[in-house]
């Protein structure tokens, strides 16, 4: 037909998926979604959706831990012609009451161990428990060309996905991603990827963020390639799911391609010889970790990509063709215009130098709900969506992330970024793991601050590590102050809470005082 494509029109109808073929496999269940299930679950939850009264532009909460359910729901969402919204399962109530309150969903899917989270919500009518619901859908017979409800009606710019960025930095914005926005995504992955029927992806990263939610559900679908699905992660759980369905591809975040480095000598254990590619996302990854990993796993390619809930999905991609192991994020992805630009005077940049990334073009999202003034400030007048990321672009046109804006340590005049004190710091062999905040200083502003967690074992001192960086950076980067800590808090994307350090350093000091 003449009529632009929704994302699950595309995605079900348009793509050159197999309908026997698996798309959505339990990695220990063993449960299986075919393409042709994929595509029945999709109609039918939009016909029963429909049926509940949900009206286009409606949103539709869902919140469950990653299950084969989840794609199949989400696309069902967006086939009635509703708003698609998720969230951490992990949120707390009043993180979830926050972000209801604020969406305002007139349905919301969970699971039974997640209810309780609800109570007390002023909400149209109870949550509606996921099992439950799938009992109740007819689904229509599975063969190929199942008509997907009420796709006809839905616009290319119509809001289809509405996420939370994390607020890792900042108040929890919803971000609205558009159909055009989606299918645009999922071309493009499957295309730079070069990703095929053949593709056995695994699902670890979590589906209710833009990473896990771009790559399977847009993606790996598009491609028509099988996606295992895990629950929870775990370490042994992914080799044994490598190893038992011949999994070719690992989308990751930092802290898991950490863990692989470390626990090498558990991974020898299984046979990973199907693995060729492990793409890490959504936090910086340390120089040493991309050298440790290329030289326990010289047969698996570590790759990076970059985005942001912002860009609907990645920016940046590896194609493979600059070899492996490289510390670029990768090339814009075709269709996008971009530049680097000078923070303070916001000119545009050359080639390698530092400037903070902006982007223009056909993953751009739509805006933050009820938020205009956060819009125009993520979004200027000539439609350039700011990173908040300060970036360079080499000759070659490779993207390096250096850091986030908003957590440069200003020290005086000078700016550093904590992510390049962690690469050195987490080189020193007596540290397990480390991550870099400002500390208020009276005369310089902000100095940058430690906080470290030990290798058990070794003895090592503040001064020890205070020196070790010395001899490393520009005196203006020096580390001046160290804190030892049990663990470093992440979010699920593999950021460092910073904020969290601030609070620990604040009650040791408390506790400190109280004690004298
Ligand atoms: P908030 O923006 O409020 O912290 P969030 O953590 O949910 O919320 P996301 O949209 O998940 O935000 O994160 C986008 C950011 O993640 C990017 O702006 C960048 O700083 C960081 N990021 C993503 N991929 C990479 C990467 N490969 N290397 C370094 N940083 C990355």
């Amino acid at each position: 037909s003449s009529h632009p494509l929704s994302l699950p029109e595309f995605l079900l109808q348009h793509t050159p998926h197999r309908p026997s073929n698996p798309a959505f496999v339990d990695a220990f269940s063993d449960k299986t979604l075919t393409y042709a299930d994929l595509t029945s679950l999709t109609a039918a939850t939009a016909s029963a959706l429909l049926a509940a009264g949900v009206r286009r532009g409606d949103v539709v909460l869902l919140i469950s831990p990653n299950s084969i359910y989840f794609p199949a729901l989400s696309l069902g969402i967006m086939a009635a012609g509703a708003v698609f919204s998720t969230a951490n399962h992990l949120l707390t109530r009043r993180e979830i009451h926050a972000q209801v309150e604020d969406s305002r969903p007139v349905l919301i899917l969970t699971t039974g161990e997640l209810r309780a989270k609800f109570d007390g919500l002023n909400i149209p009518r109870p949550p509606v428990l996921i099992d439950q619901f799938l009992s109740t859908l007819v689904t229509p017979a599975a063969d190929d060309d199942i008509a997907l409800i009420d796709c006809r009606k839905i616009e290319l710019d119509d809001a289809a996905v509405l996420m939370y960025s994390s607020g890792t930095t900042g108040r929890s914005k919803g971000v609205i991603c558009t159909h055009r926005n989606l299918v645009y995504m999922a071309g493009v992955l499957r295309h730079v990827w070069g990703s095929t029927r053949e593709d056995i992806y695994l699902c670890v990263v979590p589906l209710f963020h833009m990473f896990g939610f771009s790559v399977f559900v847009c993606g790996a679908v598009a491609a028509g390639a099988a996606v295992v699905v895990m629950q929870r992660y775990s370490l042994e759980g992914v080799l044994e799911a490598v190893e038992r369905r011949g999994v070719t591809r690992i989308p990751a975040v930092p802290p898991m391609v950490v863990q692989l480095v470390r626990m090498v000598h558990v991974a020898g254990d299984y046979e990973l010889k199907s693995l060729r590619e492990v793409i890490c996302s959504g936090a910086p990854l340390a120089k040493e970790h991309v050298d440790r990993f290329a030289a326990c796993y010289p047969d698996i390619t570590l790759s990076q990509c970059y985005g942001l809930t912002e860009s609907s999905g990645p920016l940046t991609l590896c194609d493979g063709s600059e070899g492996r192991f490289n510390l670029s994020i990768g090339r814009l992805i075709p269709s996008i215009e971009a530049k680097i630009v000078d923070i303070r005077s916001g000119k545009s940049l050359p080639p390698n130098q530092n400037g903070e990334l902006c982007v223009r073009g056909l993953p751009v999202m739509l805006g933050y709900l009820n938020n205009p003034e956060a819009t125009s400030l993520a979004i200027d007048e000539e439609g350039w969506l700011h990173t908040g990321d300060l970036c360079y672009i080499d000759s070659r046109g490779l993207v390096y992330v250096v850091d986030r804006i908003k957590e440069l340590i200003k020290y005086k005049a000078y700016q550093v970024a904590p992510a390049e004190l962690e690469d050195i710091l987490s080189t020193h062999p007596g540290v397990a793991d480390v991550a870099v905040i400002s500390y208020p200083d009276e005369e310089a502003g902000e100095i940058p601050m430690a906080c470290v967690v030990r290798k058990a074992g070794f003895e090592i001192q503040k001064d020890e590590l205070i020196a070790f960086v010395d001899d490393m950076v520009a005196p203006y980067k020096r580390i001046r102050r160290v804190m030892f800590v049990d663990y470093i808090p992440r979010s699920p994307s593999g950021k460092i809470i910073r904020r969290l350090l601030k609070d620990i350093d604040f009650l040791n000091q408390l506790t400190e005082i109280l004690a004298r």
